[in-house]
């Protein structure tokens, strides 16, 4: 099955995802699949499973190829993720595959304390700070239905439309 990026206003957009009680062989495909979504999307650095309808808690973030990146942890596949700590606010651009005309600025945490299972089933911990986390947090938004604008208060102010970016 080819996996296509669900866009606002999918209301499998707005669900909140279930947790994965179970790791195997279908599940790793899954993520390898959405994984190559993400990297045919170019300066995409992280995709949600319910970006493509697929309501379960699977993350994966890839910041090392962005210029605004500072701490990089290389490919991350995040399982059940769950911030466990913040710290500090800080404020970024965002966009996002499934809302495509738009970008925003969005105020989160600067630091973070995430912990998840990996895709062999291990559980992890993971601090991280500035762009990684931003994206960390963005990505953990979609398990919630939550997208970047609905964070931001201001639209006239920080809502901006894609081509003029
Ligand atoms: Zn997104």
């Amino acid at each position: 099955m080819k996996l296509f990026i669900r866009r606002f206003p999918d209301p499998a957009l707005r669900e909140k995802a279930d947790k994965i009680k179970k790791l195997d062989e279908n599940l790793i495909e899954f993520a390898d699949k959405l994984k190559s979504l993400m990297h045919a999307n170019k300066g995409c650095v992280g995709i949600a499973a319910p970006q493509v309808g697929f309501l379960k808690r699977l993350i994966i973030v890839d910041v090392s190829k962005h210029k605004k990146a500072c701490e990089i942890h290389g490919l991350l596949v995040m399982i059940n993720p769950e911030i466990i700590n913040t710290d500090g606010m800080v404020m970024n651009r965002e966009g996002c595959l499934s809302v495509p005309d738009f970008t925003g600025n969005v105020t989160r945490s600067e630091n973070i304390k995430v912990k998840y299972i990996d895709l062999k089933g291990d559980e992890k911990t993971l601090s991280t700070s500035g762009f990684e986390a931003v994206v960390v947090q963005h990505e953990i938004d979609h398990l919630d239905g939550i997208l970047f604008i609905d964070r931001i208060k201001n639209s006239k102010r920080d809502l901006f439309d894609r081509k003029k970016y």
